[in-house]
């Protein structure tokens, strides 16, 4: 299993997971150059990849799909509501556009899609299965619902939502309907709610968790780590035992290989 979360943020998200004969491309928010660089850095030919996978049609999650697509002919898997609701600018062609139902076998992996609460048409996280490795991906939470507790269970490798520390956000720059909307059922996820949500899991034991989609404004990679580290060592949860903690990054690729 190869991991690489080429971006993670509010500015674009693109993750690359290479598991058993599948490699896959879950978003791609940054521009199509980007990916391609980013791929190309750690080895991988766009051309080979199998799927793009769409968590939902926000621009840091699909903008680069169009050059994208249009250059390297990867086909793309998204909720039907999710197609319609696309942005003009995101337009992918028909030839390359796919309908996500409820789960899919690419490569001998069984990649699941599970529902998400974000203020988008039918956002998804996605969990990947392969022999007995589970990766799961679930950004863009307002919050974590029992289906989602149950999706992310038992994941070797989690690439998981810690966007903004509730403090930062309520005394920060940003209007207060974009601060309501964050801070909504259907926003995003706060490095406490994430501490909580990761304390109360069904754990593997050693597990990774990448703290994903953080906040360049209402955050920082130092306070949600320390902030997820605290709720979890209240909780009994041995750090670089139980769960090993990293960080995604803005525009830096992160690696990691099981
Ligand atoms: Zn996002
Ligand atoms: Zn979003």
């Amino acid at each position: 299993m190869q991991l690489h979360i080429l971006a993670s943020g509010s500015t674009g998200n693109a993750i690359f997971l290479q598991l058993g004969g599948a490699k896959l491309l879950v978003d791609a928010g940054i521009s199509a150059r980007r990916v391609e660089k980013g791929l190309r850095a750690v080895g991988i030919d766009p051309a080979e990849l199998d799927a793009i996978l769409v968590t939902h049609e926000h621009s840091d999650h699909v903008s680069g799909l169009p050059v994208f697509t249009r250059k390297f002919g990867v086909p793309v898997f998204a909720r039907r509501r999710t197609w319609d609701a696309f942005q003009p600018a995101h337009h992918v062609e028909a030839e390359y556009r796919r309908e996500l139902g409820n789960g899919l076998e690419i490569g001998g992996v069984r990649v699941e899609p599970f529902a998400i609460s974000h203020d988008a048409a039918e956002p998804v996280g996605y969990s990947f299965r392969c022999g007995d490795i589970k990766c799961v991906v679930a950004t863009d939470m307002g919050c974590v619902s029992e289906r989602v507790e149950r999706d992310i269970a038992g994941a070797d490798v989690l690439v998981f939502e810690s966007n903004h520390d509730v403090a930062m956000l309520r005394n920060g720059p940003y209007p207060e309907y974009l601060k309501k909307r964050i801070l909504s059922n259907r926003g995003h996820l706060s490095n406490l709610d994430t501490g909580r949500c990761l304390a109360r899991m069904d754990k593997k034991s050693g597990m990774h968790v990448f703290l994903a989609h953080l906040s360049q404004h209402n955050n920082c990679p130092e306070l949600a780590l320390s902030t997820v580290s605290q709720v979890l060592e209240r909780q009994g949860v041995r750090l670089e035992q139980d769960v090993y903690l990293h960080l995604a990054h803005p525009c830096d690729t992160v690696s990691f290989a099981l």
